[in-house]
């Protein structure tokens, strides 16, 4: 048995990647391992989205470095390889300025890894970064069941990949290519498969999942609500989500997919980036800050406890203290539950990196600060509105004490609680009790007492 180390970066997309990737080498006789220390084969699994991010993976090739000499040293071959988003955008450029790797591979090649990795290791440095004419979905293979057992019971599933929008500041279309939906009878078998092994919440997942436009067994075009609803026939599947999705593509299916299906999960990523109009345009977003809290408006008319999560820059190219109040002002209006904020990061080859109103790094520092505060505080007000309220957990794992299980609640928070005979897997009904710093705390209760939906709606 050789031993393979895959370490991920950035999104959940990488995450599923990394499975499919340890899954193509298995037949190869490759287990996972937890630590690069022993590992044959390192993959790094880089993103490109912010150069925090992508010089990660520099600082990771130079402790890699040492790694192989000293397994060196004692007569062991390391390959290492970089996958992901950086091998895309940067290509030969990591075998120059990182000579220990020995191959790099685009996210589109993952299904060819074990070809790459044999020419690698009769001494060729090979770069794979091409779109290939293939699509790689139709030669990875399924992982066997104890395989996607061990992997919990919440699983992600890829139906979309790539991206035509070209937001201004993104590398997402240079990165992972033109927008493509996979064809639903693919997407149905995989789903079949894993809730075969037991896994019973499905996160459906795409750079712009919502653009979903998949080939039905009809041959008619399925929007994303469509999908959702034929997946929520699934015996086993108990619970579905989607992400990330972009407010141009919120459409009628989607949103009375919300209120119909009592397994499409209550929680929503709808990034809006800024609240201001002008940075909205100049972000290429195609949509102004009306629109956004009009589709909210919608959203929330299907299904009034929704909980709504979005992406946040700050500091883009030429943004005003105006400007950023009127993100400020966004947010306290919507009432986020959750969301992730970002300074802007200028990457290399998208339109605003060569704009020459760039922020000074404290302005973007400072503004980051005050937003995130007022992200946290809104956080805060969500889940201490959830105290008291019967609710169902999906259980996902064991808590940190004895006797303690941990899952997900409706509206994706953590919440731990004691409960005997209760199995990973198994939804159970719980009365949040408190609210800690990370997760929450429950009682398990006998029966749904208070449905969820009318409880949360009045709220
Ligand atoms: N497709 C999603 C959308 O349109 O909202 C976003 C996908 S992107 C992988 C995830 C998030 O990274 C974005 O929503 C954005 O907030 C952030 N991001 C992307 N490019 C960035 C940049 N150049 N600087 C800072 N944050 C960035
Ligand atoms: Fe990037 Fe999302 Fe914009 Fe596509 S829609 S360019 S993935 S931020």
């Amino acid at each position: 048995m050789k031993k393979v180390f895959i370490k991920s970066y950035g999104c959940q997309m990488n995450v599923y990647d990394a499975k499919r990737m340890a899954d193509v080498l298995r037949p190869e006789g490759y287990v996972e391992v937890e630590t690069a220390d022993n590992a044959d084969l390192v993959v790094l699994n880089t993103c490109h989205i912010r150069e925090k991010a992508a010089e990660k993976v520099y600082s990771e090739l130079g402790r890699l470095r040492e790694l192989k000499g000293e397994r060196a040293s004692r007569g062991q071959d390391t390959s290492i390889v970089v996958a992901g988003c950086v091998a895309q955008a940067e290509g030969a450029e990591i075998t120059r300025r990182a000579p220990v790797v020995d191959l790099v591979v685009g996210p589109q090649s993952y299904h060819h890894l074990p070809g790459l990795i044999a020419r690698s290791r009769s001494g060729e440095k090979v770069v794979e970064t091409e779109f290939p004419a293939d699509d790689k979905f139709d030669h990875l293979p399924a992982a066997p069941r104890a395989v996607t057992r061990a992997r919990g019971v919440s699983a992600f599933l890829t139906v979309q990949e790539g991206c035509d929008k070209f937001c201004t500041f993104c590398v997402v279309p240079y990165t992972r290519g033109a927008e493509m939906s996979r064809p639903v009878v693919k997407i149905l078998a995989e789903a079949e498969q894993l809730a075969d092994a037991g896994v019973r919440e499905l996160t459906l997942i795409g750079q712009n999942v919502n653009a979903y436009h998949g080939e039905g067994p009809d041959g008619r075009t399925w929007t994303l609500g469509l999908l959702l609803e034929r997946l929520a026939q699934i015996p086993g599947v108990a619970r579905l989500r989607y992400t990330t999705s972009h407010p141009r593509d919120m459409d009628a299916s989607l949103i009375a997919a919300h209120r119909d299906l009592p397994a499409l999960m209550p929680y929503l990523h709808l990034p809006v980036q800024s609240g201001s109009d002008r940075i909205l345009a100049a972000m290429n977003r195609q949509h102004d800050s009306d629109e956004y809290r009009r589709i909210i408006d919608r959203v929330r008319a299907a299904r009034p406890d929704i909980a709504l999560s979005s992406d946040f820059i700050v500091g883009f190219p030429g943004e005003t203290d105006a400007d950023f109040e009127d993100t400020m002002r966004l947010v306290r209006d919507i009432g986020f539950a959750s969301a992730y904020s970002f300074k802007y990061s200028p990457r290399p080859g998208t339109p605003a990196a060569d704009r020459d109103d760039q922020l000074p790094e404290a302005v973007k520092s400072e503004r980051l600060a005050v937003l995130q505060a007022e992200l946290d505080d809104s956080r805060r007000a969500f889940n201490r509105a959830t105290v008291g309220l019967v609710t169902d957990i999906l259980v996902e794992r064991q808590g940190r004490h004895p006797g303690q299980m941990a899952g997900k609640s409706p509206y994706l928070q953590a919440v731990q609680f004691e409960a005997d005979g209760v199995a990973i897997g198994d939804t159970i009904t719980v009365e949040i009790t408190e609210t800690g710093p990370n997760s929450l705390f429950g009682r398990p209760v006998g029966a749904l007492s208070t449905p969820t939906r009318e409880r949360m709606g009045a709220l």
